[in-house]
């Protein structure tokens, strides 16, 4: 059975994303046949790779690196992808429960994952019990496997209590934004895809932009920004609307209307940074595991696949062990010996190259030559050097980023587009963000940052107020829910 968040299976999945097809193309071989009743019907076929240097006001050619071509992939709508899934799935008797969210890991006395209990529904802001109360349920199972995406939070407890990480590194993360556009036909180009660096973004701060036609005259775009910027001034919001008015993307959205906006944090750490995934009763799969491909920007087939891994080494375990906890070590080694583990170890220097003291452009100069030659057969891991917060500068010691007033037509301010994301939450529902100590946060966060996290936040939940009772003349709230 599987525990879903959402609202519905798919509600808070990302569209607008390129599919590799390998790991689809092996679990329903069938998937576009039209033999299929039950066929995907929403798959545009990739047709065009381009790859652009971005300044200000124009654009460079680059070759675009094979981790980047996209012959024989498919433009999909994510959502619809995952939504059409869940209906297989169920199918074949899956039973899928959404609207529960995975609130608490349960253990056995022996100390193995014994399930996960749900939240308690229906209680308000001040934490009484309204009409709608609902106990929260326990789900126990011989095998609990956390899907839970980037930065899971029951994945973070379950990584702590079995130490997960000995072996590996921190996990690096970056921010993507992203919106789906209709534009005017006249500018379609169905299949196409842009990839795109430089501009918005400086030298000090990793990350790039797309553009991919799909479906009727959709078209997907969005940025990401390695977390590990220096410049707490940095809005990757803010950054993302100034690269919608560069004439590459601009010409594009002209005469269009945005229909959708979503973000979502993703994994850059890559190879050097996945822990180990099985433990007594369970395992990690997918991003929660750090399986996405940086370079690639792509994670939904490797995600796929290490899912695919895990129940076939779960299936296996039942047949053999009649009780007490499953520990999963064949996923563990079907991993190794999948094409996931190569294609994550052929690009591991990728991402830290970015590190080297020509930023972008060492970046791009090494993983060109990776790319192209060395192909990940070097004896060398490069590390990532610090963990993202360590990158974070002094406020002080930055330049203040202004950034310009939206125009309502193709930059918008940061509530209009939350309003575009389908979400939406009770006034009356606990917080859930909380500061674990507000003064010592006032203390010694806010006058290094002066608030950065307003700024990093897509979704505008962080502000700061005045508070006049307050010394620093400051004070921290949550504005919203999440
Ligand atoms: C901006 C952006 C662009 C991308 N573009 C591409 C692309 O073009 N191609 C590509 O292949 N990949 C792309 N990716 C990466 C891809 O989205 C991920 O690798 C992929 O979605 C990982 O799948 P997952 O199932 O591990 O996690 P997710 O897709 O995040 O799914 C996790 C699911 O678990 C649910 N969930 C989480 N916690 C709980 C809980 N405690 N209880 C119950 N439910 C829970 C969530 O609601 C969600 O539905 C992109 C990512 C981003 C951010």
């Amino acid at each position: 059975m599987l525990l879903e968040k959402a609202s519905e299976i798919g509600a808070h999945i990302l569209s607008g994303a390129v599919l590799e097809p390998i790991a689809i193309n092996e679990l329903i071989p069938d998937w576009l046949s039209e033999e299929n009743e039950n066929r995907f019907e929403g798959a545009t076929p990739a047709a065009g790779d381009r790859m652009r240097y971005l300044t200000e006001k124009s654009s460079v050619w680059l070759p675009a690196p094979p981790q980047m071509h996209n012959k024989g992939n498919y433009i999909i709508s994510l959502s619809e992808f995952t939504k059409w899934l869940g209906d297989r799935a169920e199918e074949v008797g899956v039973e899928i429960y959404p609207g529960f969210a995975g609130a608490e890991v349960l253990y056995t006395s022996d100390g193995s994952v014994k399930g996960v209990a749900t939240n308690d529904l229906g209680i308000a802001r001040d934490g009484s019990a309204k009409d709608s109360f609902e106990r929260g349920m326990e789900f126990h199972a011989r095998i609990t496997l956390f899907g839970e995406g980037c930065h899971g939070s029951l994945t973070k407890q379950v990584i702590k209590k079995y130490d997960l990480r000995r072996d590996s590194q921190p996990q690096t993360y970056g921010l993507g934004i992203k919106e789906v556009w209709e534009i005017d036909p006249a500018k379609f180009n169905k299949g196409s895809i842009t990839h795109s660096m430089g501009y918005p973004l400086k030298a000090d701060t990793y990350g790039g932009g797309w553009m991919y036609h799909f479906g009727e005259n959709l078209v997907s775009i969005g940025l990401v920004v390695g977390l590990d910027y220096p410049n707490p001034w940095l809005s990757p919001y803010g950054e993302f609307q100034k690269m919608k008015m560069h004439p590459l993307y601009r010409e594009v959205l002209e005469g269009g209307k945005c229909i959708s906006y979503g973000a979502r944090a993703l994994n850059e750490g890559g190879f050097q940074s996945i822990p180990k995934v099985a433990f007594p009763g369970g395992a990690l799969i997918g991003d929660t595991a750090g399986f996405l491909n940086v370079p690639k920007i792509k994670g939904t087939h490797t995600a796929m696949k290490s899912g695919m891994l895990a129940a076939e080494a779960g299936w296996e375990a039942l047949q053999s062990e009649n009780e007490g906890a499953v520990f999963l070590f064949d996923y563990e080694s079907k991993l190794r010996d999948s094409w996931v583990w190569k294609e994550l170890k052929e690009v591991r220097n990728m991402r830290p190259s970015f590190h080297s003291p020509l930023k972008l452009y060492g970046g791009v100069m090494y993983s060109g030559i990776e790319a192209f030659l060395l192909k990940g057969k070097v004896p060398w891991t490069f590390s990532h050097k610090t963990t993202d917060s360590a990158a974070t500068k002094l406020a002080d010691e930055c330049e203040k980023i202004e950034y310009p007033k939206p125009d309502g037509k193709i930059t918008f301010d940061i509530l209009t587009s939350v309003s575009r994301t389908g979400t939406n939450h009770e006034e009356d529902q606990p917080v859930h963000l909380r500061v674990e100590d507000w003064d010592k946060h006032a203390e010694s966060s806010y006058p290094k940052y002066k608030g950065l996290e307003n700024r990093f936040c897509p979704a505008g939940v962080y502000e700061y107020v005045e508070d006049n009772t307050k010394d620093l003349g400051v004070r921290f709230q949550i504005n919203a829910q999440k």
